[in-house]
């Protein structure tokens, strides 16, 4: 019998293997932070990710849907490990169309009417989902909801679909550059993902 996730246990396995830092990061927004998550430093061992997979999977088998995209880089090992769970499942991801947007590409198609779910790694405004949710819908597909490890978005969605999400993590402060007290502290600022 599969076990149960526990998110508390889950945010402390992010925290050992390096996915979850605290420290001074330089966010996407240009707003500084003194936590971050990376959930590349999950995706790199299988082992850990297992139980994360299973339990996004057991989450959203009732929209009983059998195709998994995942936004390119971040979702496509989870939307991968996802799907792995799922008997006769397929998985494809989308990437950068260059004009702002994603598309699929490598021959990767959706067929008129086929319902998807969109799986992510860590979604904050969703911005990534909502231009994937977008490539879907042009291609002919539906959207079911949207599947992720960590959800930090506190009510930033930038879609309308429903969020299954494993872990939930809230208050996570920001700053402008001009306000940041770990600026003013000369902590070195950082960018995680570069
Ligand atoms: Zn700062």
């Amino acid at each position: 019998m599969a076990s149960l996730f526990d998110p508390a246990e889950g945010l402390g396995l992010l925290r050992e293997v390096g996915a979850y830092l605290r420290g001074h990061f330089l966010l996407t927004t240009g707003r500084h932070s003194d936590q971050f998550f990376l959930l590349a430093r999950l995706t790199e061992y299988p082992d850990a990710l297992e139980p994360w997979s299973e339990a996004l999977a057991r989450r959203l088998s009732p929209y009983g849907v059998r195709t998994v995209v995942g936004p390119a880089v971040g979702g496509i090992i989870p939307a991968y490990a996802v799907a792995s769970h799922w008997l006769g499942s397929r998985m494809l991801f989308a990437e950068k169309d260059g004009k702002g947007g994603m598309m699929f590409k490598r021959g990767f198609s959706i067929e008129p009417g086929e319902s998807v779910v969109v799986v992510e790694d860590a979604v904050t405004t969703g911005s990534s989902v909502a231009k994937v949710v977008a490539a879907v819908k042009s291609a002919g597909g539906k959207v079911a909801a949207v599947g992720a490890l960590v959800d930090r978005s506190e009510g930033r969605l930038r879609f309308d679909e429903p969020l299954v999400a494993l872990v939930r993590v809230d208050n996570i402060p920001h700053w402008e550059p001009s306000n940041c007290p770990l600026c003013r502290e000369g902590v070195e600022l950082t960018r995680p993902k570069s």
